[in-house]
Formats: structure tokens, C-alpha cells, sequence
């Protein structure tokens, strides 16, 4: 059976570091709503110029947006052995299409893993991010949006998660590969490797 995980956190928890780390181990697919949106204004498509104005900004893009992404990569070959999801769902209407997703292919999320990094290390890592992939939205000002739209859009989403089964949650202040031995250690894979 494919494992689906779900990687929860705010922007620089380290989220993309990790799931590319677990990708290139043990097989699985990191979806990341985000890089998918930068790959399209990056293709100067219409959908990411439009997405552009509302990243910039540190906003949320539609929940249709999204989730059509992800049902676009859901049963690519690449999937076969599982998801990580980064950076989605962000609403409750995207893991509710997510669900239903999943449920139509037999399968579900079978975990939940969420970072925690305190804002002062976060501000820290993003100025760093800023100055290494000069991506628009890290700077102070969306920021601080980016930072307040987790928050809440955390608050709706977590409590969804929460029953039946428990979130893990990942010490994100850790160094890079103890926080990747946290989450093989959840995932029951360190040996395997
Ligand atoms: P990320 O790379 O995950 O930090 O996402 C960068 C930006 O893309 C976010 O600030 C949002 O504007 C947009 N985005 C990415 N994923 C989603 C999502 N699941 N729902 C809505 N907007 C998203």
C-alpha cells in the first residue's frame, strides 16, 4: 500500500527540505502546491500570473487551483509508492477534497506530521531563503502575512486531522538530519534504509 503523508508547518519550517530528503530515500512523491504554482509563473502561464499577484502578497490561491493540481499528480507513476504533501491542504475544503481524492483510489492519509519552529528561527531561515532563491514572496512584509494565514488557516485545518488519529509532531528547530531521524522514527522507516 502507498503511504500518504501530510507535511504540516508554517513557511520555513523546513517542510521542502525534509520531503525531498524522505523522496529521494524511500521512493515516495513530494506534491508541493507551491513549487507547482512557482513552476507556472516560472512557465509565465496565465494561471501564474494570476497566481503571482496573490503569492506575492501572502495570500492564499483558490482552493480550485490547488486541488486540481494535485488530482493532476495524484496517479502519475511517480505516486506509486506514496505522497508527501507540502503546503496542502490549507483549507478545510481541500482536505476535504483530498479525501475524496484518496478515498476513490482506495486509499487515505496515513499521517500527519507537523513542524514546529519558533517565529524568530523562521524569520531568520526565510531572510537566508530570500537572499539564496530570491523568491518574491520571502520578504518581511508577505511575511508577516504568511505567518498570520498559517495561523489561521492552521486552526482549520489541524482540528481536522486531529480525530481519529494524532498528529506527530517534529521538533523543526532541530539540525536537518535530526529532524529527518524524527520522522523515519515516526514512519517506522531508519531501518529500512
Ligand atoms: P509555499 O511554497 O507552500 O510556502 O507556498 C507559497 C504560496 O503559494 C503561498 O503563500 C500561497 O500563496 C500559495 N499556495 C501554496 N499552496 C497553497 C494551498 N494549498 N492553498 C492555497 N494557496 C497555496
Amino acid at each position: 500500500m502507498p503511504l500518504n503523508i501530510i507535511f504540516f508547518g508554517p513557511p520555513g519550517a523546513g517542510k521542502g527540505t525534509q520531503a525531498k530528503i524522505i523522496e529521494d530515500k524511500y521512493g515516495l512523491k513530494q506534491l508541493s502546491t507551491g513549487d507547482m504554482l512557482r513552476a507556472e509563473i516560472k512557465a509565465e502561464t496565465e494561471l501564474g500570473l494570476a497566481a503571482k499577484k496573490v503569492m506575492d502578497r501572502g495570500e492564499l490561491v483558490s482552493d480550485q487551483i490547488v486541488i486540481d493540481m494535485i488530482a493532476g499528480r495524484v496517479d502519475s507513476p511517480e505516486c506509486a509508492k506514496g505522497v508527501i504533501f507540502d503546503g496542502f491542504p490549507r483549507t478545510e475544503a481541500q482536505a476535504l477534497a483530498l479525501d475524496a481524492m484518496l478515498k476513490a483510489r482506495g486509499q487515505s492519509i496515513d499521517i500527519v506530521m507537523e513542524l514546529k519552529v519558533d517565529d524568530g528561527a523562521l524569520v531568520a531561515r526565510i531572510e537566508k531563503r530570500a537572499k539564496e532563491e530570491g523568491r518574491s514572496d520571502d520578504n518581511v512584509e508577505a511575511l508577516k502575512n504568511r505567518l498570520a494565514q498559517y495561523r489561521s488557516y492552521s486552526a482549520e485545518v489541524l482540528p481536522y486531522y486531529n480525530a481519529p488519529r494524532e498528529i506527530a509532531v517534529i521538533d523543526g528547530m532541530a539540525p536537518i538530519a535530526d529532524v529527518t531521524v524524527q520522522i523515519e522514527n515516526i514512519l517506522n522507516l531508519g531501518q529500512a534504509a
